[in-house]
């Protein structure tokens, strides 16, 4: 049997929060998920259960933009993107090189999008699944749809309802990323996407690589506005600087949200690496996390 690795735990609530306003109710409700994460991979659960279950939770609360949350594009309704990616296999006592993603965009009807990129990464030979066919999909799949999109969708808990439609474009999606006792990493992503979006637009999200990583040494998740995360190379560019440049998970994440700064950008990300070390940055007012490290202290916080 190997030994045990550390285990650790990184979320955000996206990074669209504002100076001035009160997300104490969406603070309790990550440091809750963090504490119900914590008793998962304490348990042995695996990584990319664990996400999947914390960032369905975000989606069902209704508290942040994603799932419930979710905004209507300038066409006015609602499409989401979501994805999901692990490393490592499920047999723990192999250390093979194993990598999985699946990731689903521009969906109408889903509840779960999370599920549903889960779905996509386990039962098809794709990585990624859009439009009618996705759904299409999860039908087939027996995932939970929304049947009256205009009643289930609510503004989210720190937005006013005319921020909801408005041009200039704000945002807030949800995150998770773990480190199991097997050693493995996991990460994922879901969004309604940016207010004031055109339809049909698909920002980092469900852009595995973009929005969503985890190789064998680092896990990330992005928010903000991800016309830049693309640009600036997003959750893999966090990866890469590890693995590439020797930098610790504080400078790479720091670095990733320099560069969408550079380019005009705001946001932030969330890290672990394979040593259960966790890593927050962010540039806008702030951004809504919780999580643990290696010493298993619990924290949420915003600003
Ligand atoms: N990154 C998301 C997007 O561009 C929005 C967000 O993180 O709040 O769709």
């Amino acid at each position: 049997m190997p030994q045990s690795s550390p285990i650790a735990l990184a979320l955000h609530g996206g990074a669209g929060a504002r100076a001035g306003r009160d997300y104490s109710k969406a603070e309790d409700h990550l440091r809750q998920l963090a504490e119900q994460g914590r008793e998962m991979l304490s348990a042995g659960r695996n990584a990319v259960d664990t996400v999947e279950a914390l960032v369905v939770e975000m989606e069902a609360s209704g508290l942040y933009i994603a799932g419930k949350g979710a905004p209507p594009n300038k066409a006015g309704y609602a499409e989401l993107d979501a994805s999901i990616m692990a490393s490592g296999s499920d047999d723990r006592n192999t250390t093979a090189f194993a990598r999985n993603a699946g990731s689903i965009a521009a969906v109408k009807h889903l509840k779960y999008p999370i599920r549903a990129a889960r779905a996509v990464m386990d039962d098809t030979p794709h990585v990624m699944l859009v439009g009618r066919g996705a759904e299409n999909f999860c039908t087939q799949h027996g995932l939970e749809f929304v049947t009256d999109p205009a009643q289930y969708y609510v503004v989210p808990v720190g937005v006013l309802p005319e921020e909801m439609t408005q041009a200039e474009l704000g945002h807030g999606t949800v995150g998770a990323v773990a480190l199991d006792q097997a050693g493995r990493l996991a990460a994922a992503t879901s969004t309604g996407g940016v207010f004031g979006k055109l339809e049909g637009r698909v920002g980092d999200t469900p852009l595995v690589g973009s929005g969503t990583w985890a190789d064998e040494q680092v896990g990330a998740s992005c928010t903000g506005l991800g016309e830049y995360f693309i640009l600036a190379g997003g959750a893999q560019d966090v990866a890469s600087r590890v693995r590439y440049q020797g930098a610790t998970l504080n400078q790479a994440t720091a670095g990733l949200i320099k560069d969408v700064g550079r380019l005009g950008g705001d946001g932030g990300v969330i890290a672990v690496s394979r040593e259960g070390e966790v890593a927050f940055a962010w540039n806008s007012d702030g951004m809504k996390r919780a999580g643990f490290g290696p010493d298993q202290e619990l924290f949420a916080a915003t600003f």
